[in-house]
């Protein structure tokens, strides 16, 4: 049996491992690197390391496209095998993957536009729409914890990670040359105490540990202290009667803040309106009411007591543009939840050229900024800083909160693996984290006597 790392090595994006099994290809995860179109396109465009034809299983993680967005780009070039993940990742695919197709065609049109006034050839999108769909037919839920065969040999079953709903850690059972191995993906590994969704599960030992190590090297505000965050947030943007604005991915954190917000609202009998400003939320919230069985306790009590917990009399989803638009022209507190999480496009930029530059308001940074992002750029305290062009002075009070990260952090991994058995447990790969933090997660881990940790670059492989 072989192993290949091909994406999310020495990185954080575009993750795909790659193992040959007897006669089976199999893919774990197939991403999207994101970052520059320059630096990227052509890695997220082609396979070097295989034909898409000749695989036969991609098994999911979740349905972050750093994980399944490259999956129609797959199909396109041939792949025609199963898409195995969680049932509830299979529901979330159909949302994000759509998604994804309508946002590279529209990058592509933007190129084109700049390319026709320089007299360049067009580019093609890395994939469309009607490929996103395409591909939506391959997907085979499974619900977590019934073992798929994949042949009389290859056994997969998924736990729950924590992460993100529907996010898997995934188990292999392999028979190969009479021995049995458990090959272990954590995918990306969650935190205990998230809301929503239920703290990571624990597996077995597995021969082999594929990690993420994105934080393996930091600490997080522990996700307890949100709420107290929160609540602080609230009381100062009423005493200011300003607005709080807050940019917020459309997928896990949106849903998040919502419930809390409703939270808040229960306990302390006060509330103002909020509006969540993205259609792509609106969606992936019907999803989370849809599958109260991924919920943990608290959440859960909500829907046993009739109680919808994303839908409540303050909270407005918004669709249309007109009525974005309109938000404005309000001028009383709200809360206004908005994508993209980064600030790099979408209805989010409208909200912050017009409550930025007012005192009164607050910008709630809930999530991760990559470098040179506008996100990242107003968390880090820039000011002036540019929206469609046009310079703007930061003068909303800006508040960063990074308890709500999805990311298990150092302790919390240790914690993790401290349920592992270290005689068993034959070598540990960390992928999915910059260089420089799984350097340093692999010299904790090393203090911890973890044995045979290995650090893949693109392109290696391991005969297991
Ligand atoms: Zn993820």
């Amino acid at each position: 049996m072989l192993i290949k790392f091909i994406g999310a090595t020495k990185t954080v994006t575009g993750s795909m491992h790659y193992l040959i099994i007897k006669d089976k290809k199999i893919l774990l995860d197939c991403g999207l690197y994101h970052g520059k179109r320059k630096d990227y396109y052509e890695i997220n465009a082609n396979f070097p390391y295989f034909q898409p034809a000749e695989i036969d299983y991609v098994i999911l993680s979740h349905a972050h496209i750093d994980h399944c967005g490259n999956i129609p780009n797959l199909v396109k070039r041939g792949f025609e095998g199963k898409i195995i993940c969680t049932s509830v990742t299979d529901d979330l695919c159909r949302v994000m993957l759509l998604d994804s197709g309508y946002i590279q065609e529209k990058d592509a049109e933007y190129v084109n536009k700049k390319h026709f006034k320089k007299g360049l050839p067009p580019v093609e999108p890395l994939y469309t729409q009607k490929d996103a769909e395409e591909s939506l037919k391959l997907l085979y839920g499974i619900p977590y914890h019934k073992t798929f065969e994949i042949d009389e040999k290859i056994e997969i079953t998924f736990y729950d990670a924590g992460h993100i709903l529907g996010s898997a850690i995934t188990q292999m059972k392999i028979k190969t040359n009479g021995k049995n191995l458990n090959l272990t993906y954590l995918g990306d590994l969650g935190r205990p105490k998230l809301p929503i969704i239920k703290d990571p599960e624990l597996v077995e030992t597995p021969d082999y540990l594929i990690t993420e190590g994105t934080y393996g090297a930091r600490f997080h505000q522990p996700p307890q202290e949100v709420k107290n965050i929160l609540i602080e947030v609230l009381f100062n943007a009423l005493k200011r009667n300003g607005k709080i604005i807050i940019p917020a991915f459309s997928f896990g954190r949106t849903q998040q803040l919502v419930l809390l917000f409703h939270e808040i609202f229960d306990e302390y009998f006060f509330s103002i309106p909020i509006f969540i400003d993205s259609p792509l939320s609106a969606k992936i919230t019907e999803i989370y009411s849809k599958h109260a069985e991924c919920f943990d306790e608290e959440t859960s009590r909500y829907v046993q007591n009739g109680n919808p917990p994303f839908k409540f009399a303050q909270a407005t989803y918004i669709e249309s543009v007109e009525e974005s638009k309109s938000l404005n022209d309000l001028n009383e507190p709200a809360i206004i939840i908005s994508a993209s999480g980064m600030c790099e496009t979408g209805r989010i930029l409208h909200h912050l050229a017009n409550n930025i530059e007012d005192s009164r308001n607050t910008i709630l940074i809930v999530g991760y900024n990559a470098p040179h992002t506008l996100g990242r750029k107003i968390s880090e305290g820039q000011s002036p800083v540019k929206i469609f062009g046009d310079e703007y002075k930061v003068k909303a009070k800006v508040v960063v909160l990074d308890a709500l990260s999805a990311h298990a952090d150092q302790k919390e991994f240790l914690n993790y693996f401290s349920n592992f058995d270290k005689n068993k447990l034959r070598k540990i790969f960390l992928v999915h984290g910059d260089e420089s933090e799984l350097i340093e997660f692999e010299r904790v881990l090393e203090r911890e006597n973890y044995k045979n940790i290995s650090i893949p670059d693109k392109g290696d492989e391991f005969h297991l």
